[in-house]
């Protein structure tokens, strides 16, 4: 680096112009993005190609760099932070915990080792604890915190993987796939396509998942899971990605264990239910399970992108992510890489930590059971204005559809255009369906019932 780039950076730094103007910035996309359009307009989007440029021959201005973003950039965000995105199974951010995170990336810390953070260490070891009261999950579970549920399913079947194998007496490690004993998966029909993916990813093969059907709510069929036995890995659902079903996780772990199987559940979204009075009920048995994916991005609202692998087999988990290298020194303190997939990480446990110190017991269920209510009430009021519910709306998630798959899908194009709330599409067995899924703090009754009303516009309008 010459002397003259360098200098300048150290100005930069000292005078704080740069993070002032951030700051700044901020302040004024949060003031407004509760307000604002959901999904850009036509014209915030062509303004995009002034970011189509050569790459540039020498340095600029760091302030007009922060400045072009907050113009062009900012009118072009999804105002997923707000009330009225519902699309996908998108959370927004809490304010203390968008705050920490903000703190936490000036701090830019890895989490790699004890010795690289001692805080995010220490932050990590209190959230792993939380987690695992509020899940009321085995003493021996750790937590590992990856970026999403993409990456903790990838981390829980590479364990499950490791442990079936270890008790047919196979180290996986060692001796790799290609003579190995032969493992079995078996799933419902309606499992999440990141689930299917980690299982190609991983080696275990699409063509030899064992499929079972699921009932008219998405859930595993209890009866037509086959025998079980050591080689099995099962993997239930806590959160249907469209009906938000949950499958029976008592009978079916119970079966589990008796052979030794590995069940993985993947509750992406869903495993929070746990956590509210009201609706725990659903969560009954999960912690009879051996490994556990969820989210912090989507129901617990972190900022993206956070979420955890929890598996109650630490051997497993650690060994299946396992790093050699002399120049690592573990500690006797926590050293997150030895449950992560990756090496190198932000300190997503800081978030996560805010966010659990901020709600509190009494504010996750509150936030949780919000979130039902507002779905509840977008049934209800969708259904008094003539659109079929096709799910029981146990949790967050509501499937509405129309008598006509065509005038359905032109509505979702409508309403995306509208401004008014983002709703996406999906196909419910043999119907088309708009796919509407609470999952925001900011989703207030006066939001549903806009919402509500974007949809009989849309109606009105593609008839
Ligand atoms: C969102 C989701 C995933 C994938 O999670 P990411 O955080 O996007 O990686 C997996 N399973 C279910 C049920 C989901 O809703």
């Amino acid at each position: 680096m010459t002397k003259d780039l360098t200098s300048r950076m150290l100005a930069e730094l000292k005078s704080g112009e740069v993070f002032r103007t951030a700051h700044q910035h901020n302040l004024s996309y949060l003031e407004g993005v509760m307000d604002a359009r959901v999904f850009p307009g036509e014209e915030a989007l062509e303004a995009l190609t002034i970011f189509d440029e050569e790459l540039p021959q020498g340095h600029c201005d760091p302030v007009e760099l922060l400045n072009l973003l907050q113009a062009k950039g900012a009118p072009a965000t999804v105002s997923t932070l707000g009330g009225r995105y519902f699309g996908l199974v998108t959370g927004s951010a809490l304010p203390a915990s968008l705050g920490a995170r903000l703190m936490a990336d000036a701090w830019d810390q890895v989490s790699t080792l004890y010795a690289m953070s001692p805080i995010t260490a220490k932050l990590e070891e209190v959230a792993e604890s939380w987690l695992k009261q509020i899940f009321n999950l085995p003493p021996s579970t750790v937590a590992g915190f990856v970026s999403g549920s993409s990456m903790a399913i990838q981390s829980s079947l590479a364990a499950a993987r490791y442990r079936v194998l270890q008790n047919l007496g196979w180290d996986i490690n060692a001796k790799g796939w290609r003579e190995a004993p032969p493992v079995r998966v078996i799933t419902g029909r309606h499992t999440h396509s990141t689930v299917v993916k980690g299982l190609s990813m991983l080696g275990f093969g699409t063509d030899n998942i064992e499929y079972v059907d699921v009932d008219d709510q998405g859930r595993i069929i209890t009866a037509q899971v086959p025998e079980l036995d050591e080689s099995c890995i099962l993997l239930l659902q806590a959160g249907n990605v469209n009906s938000g079903a949950f499958d029976d996780f008592e009978v079916l772990c119970d079966r589990a264990n008796k052979v030794n199987a590995w069940v993985h559940i993947d509750g992406a979204f869903g495993l929070w239910a746990a956590a509210s009075e009201r609706l725990a009920h659903l969560t009954q048995g999960i912690e009879k399970a051996t490994s556990w994916s969820v989210d912090g991005h989507k129901t617990l609202n972190t900022p993206y992108d956070s979420g955890f692998v929890l598996c109650a087999d630490r051997e497993a988990l650690v060994n299946a992510l396992q790093a050699s290298g002399a120049y690592i020194v573990y500690s006797d303190k926590r050293d997150g890489m030895l449950y992560t997939p990756e090496m190198s990480r932000r300190a997503r446990g800081t978030e996560v930590w805010a966010a659990l110190k901020y709600l509190g017991r009494e504010g996750l269920d509150d936030l949780i059971w919000g979130m039902h209510e507002r779905a509840v009430q977008a049934a209800e009021a969708l259904n008094a204005e003539g659109f079929e519910v096709l799910n029981d709306v146990v949790f967050n998630q509501v499937l509405v559809a129309t008598d006509d798959d065509a005038l359905t899908e032109r509505m979702i194009g409508h309403i995306q255009q509208s401004g008014e709330c983002w709703v996406g599409g999906s196909r419910w067995f043999d119907r088309h369906v708009i796919r509407l899924s609470v999952c925001s703090w900011a989703t207030t009754p006066a939001d549903i019932a806009r919402s509500v009303k974007a949809f009989v516009d849309a109606r009105t309008a593609v008839s």
